[in-house]
């Protein structure tokens, strides 16, 4: 930017700041005074301007990348409640960044398991909940039709409740108490159940931890299988 044009910009800036955007004349210095109205960073560019605080680029690259990425979240999660599907993604986003990419960068074998969490986590399955959403599907019921507990078909059902995963799951937890701190299984089995779910599928809530792959190993795994023996039998007893 040349210093003429930089006077400028803080010549619009500074009106901005006084009379709002509505008055700034149209062409790209409205449109960055618009950005920085959106992301609400007008108060921390002004003060810079008026206090003559210049900082470094790359710091201030750092800043504006966190208060859109704030900003972009906070509106994405007041979307989520509308769609019932993402019920689940809500929760495991908004608490951990998700570190099953990272796991697939370094063990691609468990690409398949890593698909099927993803399915789960964003609703694109197959379990009845999603009944409804699905209008070619020929039944309407979105209680499990595997168990007589007469309870809706959902990603906690599926993995943890239902009576046909519990001998896997009786085994998932040995497997956890052999490969996993024991400060954390105990966490985990202090959790309900949905609780626990989302503490599977967003990775533990925490980033990628590079000393615990074989943890990542046994839950992915556990989850892909319990899911697809339960697809195949359903397909079993009512094939499309
Ligand atoms: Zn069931």
């Amino acid at each position: 930017m040349s210093s003429y044009t930089k006077q400028i910009m803080v010549k619009r800036i500074h009106e901005a700041s006084f009379s709002g955007v509505g008055n700034v004349k149209p062409g790209p210095c409205k449109l960055i005074v618009q950005c920085l109205f959106e992301y609400k960073l007008m108060n921390f560019v002004v003060d810079s301007v008026n206090n003559a605080e210049y900082m470094s680029m790359s710091a201030w690259k750092g800043h504006t990348s966190r208060q859109i990425d704030n900003i972009e979240r906070r509106k994405w999660l007041t979307r989520v409640p509308m769609f019932r599907k993402l019920v689940v993604l809500k929760d495991c986003l908004s608490n951990a960044v998700w570190p099953w990419w990272t796991f697939l960068q370094y063990y691609p074998k468990y690409t398949k398991c890593c698909k099927t969490m993803i399915r789960l986590i964003v609703g694109e399955h197959g379990l009845a909940c999603n009944t409804s959403l699905w209008r070619n599907m020929r039944h309407t019921s979105r209680r499990c039709q595997l168990c007589n507990m007469y309870v809706i078909e959902n990603v906690c059902h599926c993995l943890l409740e239902c009576p046909i995963c519990k001998e896997a799951l009786n085994q998932l937890w040995i497997d956890l108490e052999t490969c996993c701190p024991r400060a954390l299984v105990m966490c985990m089995k202090a959790m309900n159940d949905r609780d626990v779910v989302v503490f599977w599928l967003s990775g533990f809530k925490c980033s990628f931890v590079f000393e615990w792959p074989v943890l990542y190993q046994v839950i992915c795994t556990y989850i892909h299988k319990t899911y697809r023996i339960r697809i195949d039998k359903k397909n079993e007893i009512d094939p499309l």
